[in-house]
């Protein structure tokens, strides 16, 4: 009954097309119909799914048995480095000190090729994009998601340098943008085509691909919205005078997303007067002011006396670059890369902080 009324449901959405003709149609282009893979806990046994050729391929995952996956479904998946039973600990971590290196990128949007070259060119992975960056600590400030056609790619990528990052006594920290939270939260509006057809082959909304009994969905879910790294602060969109009157600190920030607003009815949410301030555009996910005409020097001085930091890195407002105000106060590292064709990744070595272009140069950053 529940399958019959998830294929009705997706036919009158109008989401149930068929992936083999859309491959054919589709060949030359860009990509080929390839994704994956997802794997997913079914009644006891772990489901590993993935699409090649605009075909669904199956195989259930049994411990000690390699997954019977093709090379070339995914650039950036290594069964290797999968948890062996797909629990993870939430990042209960939000203060990191007295890190020598940090490299910060965000709004990807599904550009993996761009992701992967500022990464290289800037010796974060190295030409096999295996982690390359020692000690130092990678900040993913969230939207890896929508737009783009490559998200899987990115999303495993990310998975693997953290396992990575960790034997090199580095870390990467994955923060959730506001396109991570529409995603779990099943508002689909910009997803790519290509998940269009994905979400058809597995007769599951995009969203329930990323459900709570899916790997990468507790992935996901085990994820921060804000840290801090010496004395500064990460955060997708930033920090509104708003929010900071709730008095949360990250930790509090953090479990409130992941334990009251992922996976909850947004109407429960905009409900309570404190989950509505985080989930709308005053929010830690959303907020657009520090780029406004008339935000100050004087506001952002006290936003970061509030906070006891010197810098605050975020995404979610697009430039051509990376942008400073007020000498470095405010960064905004959301530098298009989701067009796919440029973007420059946020370095901080030295005590000073740098634009890295795709061209592999450095710029000091006033
Ligand atoms: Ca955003």
């Amino acid at each position: 009954m529940r399958i019959f009324c998830l294929l009705l449901s997706l036919s009158l959405s109008g989401v149930l097309l068929a992936p083999a003709s859309y491959a054919q149609n589709d060949s030359g282009s860009k990509y080929t119909f390839n994704d994956g893979p997802y794997i997913f806990y079914e009644n006891g046994l772990s489901i590993a799914r993935w699409v090649r050729n605009g075909q669904l391929e199956t195989d259930t995952l049994r411990a000690g048995a390699p997954m019977k996956i093709e090379a070339g479904v995914s650039a950036s998946f290594n069964p290797a480095y999968l948890h062996t039973d797909g629990s993870f600990e939430p990042s209960l971590e939000t203060t990191f000190k007295g890190v020598d290196k940090i490299a910060a990128v965000s709004d990807i949007h599904g550009q993996y090729e761009v992701l992967l070259k500022l990464l290289q060119v800037h010796h974060i992975v190295d030409d096999g994009g295996n982690w390359a960056f020692g000690q130092g600590h990678l900040v993913v400030v969230g939207d890896v998601f929508d737009r783009g056609d490559e998200v899987t790619e990115i999303l495993w990528l990310i998975h693997k340098l953290e396992q990575q990052a960790e034997q090199a006594n580095g870390k990467v920290h994955y923060l959730l943008g506001n396109h991570e939270v529409m995603v779990l939260q099943g508002d689909l509006r910009y997803i790519n085509k290509k998940y269009r057809y994905t979400s058809a082959s597995m007769r599951l909304p995009y969203n329930e691909i990323f459900g709570p009994d899916t790997y990468l969905g507790r992935w996901l879910r085990s994820k921060p919205i804000a840290i801090s790294i010496n004395k500064t602060a990460f955060v997708h969109a930033g920090f509104s005078q708003q929010y900071l009157q709730l008095g949360l600190s990250n930790e509090q920030l953090n479990e409130t997303f992941r334990e009251r607003i992922i996976g909850q009815p947004e109407d429960s949410i905009l409900a309570k007067p404190l989950l509505r301030v985080l989930y709308d555009e005053q929010g830690p996910i959303w907020y657009r002011g520090y780029f406004d005409e008339g935000f100050t020097k004087t506001q952002a001085q006290a936003i970061l006396r509030q906070i006891r930091k010197k810098n605050i890195v975020v995404g979610h407002t697009s430039f051509e670059a990376i942008v400073s105000l007020f000498r470095n106060k405010i960064i905004g590292i959301d530098s298009s890369i989701k067009f796919g064709k440029s973007g420059e990744i946020l370095l901080y070595e030295n005590k000073h902080f740098y634009r890295g272009t795709l061209a592999g140069e450095r710029v000091p950053l006033k």
